[in-house]
């Protein structure tokens, strides 16, 4: 991570708990009661509740690049379920539990379904007439 230099600076300039050197602490924070967790020696990117939810906000660039390189939001997105299709048996990963069949199959499937409606009727109707 080469960027943490841009996040501290977002810090600086508009964390309000951020408060520069105080009570001998350099880059003190009133949350912490101590130094603010973006000057640790630390290379990795900390995770501070107050950053994200009212500082991250205002540099869009910034936030995107911190929720990509910690997937934050993305856990639940990935998390379809995988079926079998009930037609050809091929894996794939439905949109709802109730999804039966797969894309391909899904498309053959209401044109079957649909001829034999068809079927029906003309045969119903020729029943009628005759
Ligand atoms: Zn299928």
């Amino acid at each position: 991570m080469q960027n943490k230099n841009r996040f501290k600076r977002l810090v600086k300039n508009n964390c309000a708990c951020y408060l520069g050197a105080k009570h001998g602490i350099p880059n003190y924070c009133c949350l912490q009661d101590g130094p603010c967790v973006f000057f640790s020696q630390n290379d990795a990117l900390p995770r501070c509740t107050y950053f994200e939810n009212g500082v991250l906000p205002t540099d869009e660039k910034l936030e995107r690049e911190y929720t990509s390189e910690r997937n934050v939001g993305t856990e639940f997105k990935t998390a379809k379920p995988r079926v079998n299709c009930t037609r050809c048996g091929e894996t794939f990963s439905a949109n709802s539990n109730r999804q039966k069949y797969c894309e391909k199959c899904r498309d053959k499937n209401a044109n079957e379904k649909s001829k034999l409606r068809m079927r029906q009727m003309r045969k119903s109707r020729l029943d009628v007439t005759l």
